[in-house]
């Protein structure tokens, strides 16, 4: 069997044609634009690069951003005390922190600061209960929701079918599960979360109908752990070691693609699968701040 190739790239543009064009009928109706904040804390290179491409697609799809760079120094007194003036400015309809913070800030404390109706990573415990209790009219958590439409734009159905998530975070794997469990096409799943305290981890693997590898492991989910025929989503992005690129590493994901690919129905590749797709579900959430400030 050769599987589809998921491409996330592809899948990722369509959604952003679509935010485009609804930023520019918002615009057009209310006379003002969409409006982010995104604060950078240090200067973690790999948070640097997520900040700008987060900029970078705001001024692709006519989105305000406005990009707050503090020092590593900076104290969660004064952070919360940004956070609380962008939660009273009008022309800000999203506000996120980059993760990691600094050590001496607690990002319980960040996420908490940020005002419900402008958690567009959809973080505050607010929103997450929402999304836990099956209300998935607000805010949605931007990489599960970008692996939810993977799948949408794919025809890949989730109703009825045994989904296997492999990582139990905050930001993936639970609310991850939460969509699954939701009601409706794109939930309606038998859901098994599985951890590092997980005991024969393939022996779940392989009853699922679909595996959602997100555990921060380079290329974990190997050939001989899932059916034939079943769907792989691969959310990992690690950084290894690798003697023919001229960076020295090179991007893998927590799923043996290699050995899986002839073996499964469709896949996603590292990188350009779920990656692409998490920026672009922020732009989505961003224009659904907006139009919530609008009573819409
Ligand atoms: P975390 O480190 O927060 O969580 C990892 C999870 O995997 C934990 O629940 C942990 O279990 C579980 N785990 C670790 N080792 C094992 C093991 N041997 N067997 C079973 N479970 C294990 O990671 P994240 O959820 O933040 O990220 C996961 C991956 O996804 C990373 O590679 C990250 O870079 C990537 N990522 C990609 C994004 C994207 O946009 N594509 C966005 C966010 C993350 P336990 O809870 O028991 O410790």
């Amino acid at each position: 069997m050769s599987a589809i190739r998921i491409d996330g790239n592809e899948i990722s543009k369509s959604v952003n044609a679509e935010t485009a064009a609804e930023v520019e009928a918002l615009a057009q109706k209310y006379g003002v634009r969409p409006g982010l904040a995104v604060i950078l804390a240090g200067e973690n290179p790999a948070s640097q690069v997520y900040v700008s491409r987060k900029v970078k697609m705001c001024e692709e799809l006519g989105i305000v951003s406005k990009k707050i760079i503090l020092p590593e120094s900076v104290s969660q007194e004064e952070l919360i005390s940004i956070i609380d003036d962008l939660n009273k400015d009008d022309s800000i309809h999203g506000i996120l922190v980059q993760s990691p913070t600094p050590k001496q800030i607690s990002e319980k404390a960040v996420i908490n600061a940020i005002d419900p109706k402008k958690d567009v990573d959809c973080f505050h415990p607010a929103n997450v209960g929402k999304v836990f209790l099956g209300d998935l009219s607000g805010f949605l958590p931007c990489t599960p929701w970008g692996v939810s439409v993977l799948l949408e734009k794919s025809g890949i159905s989730t109703a009825g079918k045994h989904v296997v998530v492999l990582g139990r975070s905050a930001i993936v794997g639970r609310p991850m599960a939460a969509l699954l469990l939701a009601r409706g096409a794109n939930g309606d799943a038998t859901v098994t979360v599985c951890h590092s305290k997980t005991p024969d981890l393939p022996s779940f693997t392989r009853q699922a109908d679909i595996v959602i590898a997100a555990l921060g492991i380079p290329q974990f989910l190997k050939g001989d752990m899932v059916k034939d025929g079943a769907v792989v989503i691969d959310v990992g992005i690690n950084r290894i070691p690798c003697a023919t690129t001229k960076s020295g590493f090179k991007l893998v994901g927590d799923v043996d693609f290699d050995a899986l690919v002839e073996k499964t129905s469709a896949i996603t590749p590292v990188p350009g699968g779920v990656g692409p797709m998490t920026i672009a579900m922020l732009m989505k959430n961003t224009v659904r701040a907006f139009k919530m400030s609008k009573g819409e």
